[in-house]
């Protein structure tokens, strides 16, 4: 089994990542992007850490649980 990524919930269209934010120093961050949410589609990756937001209400909030199975 492979780990589903990590998702973030959020209420804005635009959010930045930093990777690992709450760990400073232990290697898993990375510098700040800022990453736009295509409201067609309701979620985007984060290059640097696979981070996966998920706009609330969007089309991807779906069911906690299941969001992974919907990837191709
Ligand atoms: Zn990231």
């Amino acid at each position: 089994m492979i780990a589903p990524p990590e998702t973030t919930r959020t209420d804005s269209l635009r959010v930045s990542c930093m990777g690992a934010s709450d760990v400073p120093g232990d290697g898993l961050g990375h510098p700040r992007v800022w990453l736009q949410i295509d409201p067609d589609v309701g979620f985007v990756d984060c290059g640097y850490c696979d981070r996966r937001f998920i706009l609330n209400g969007g089309p991807a909030d779906i069911d906690h649980d299941q969001a992974h199975s919907a990837k191709p």
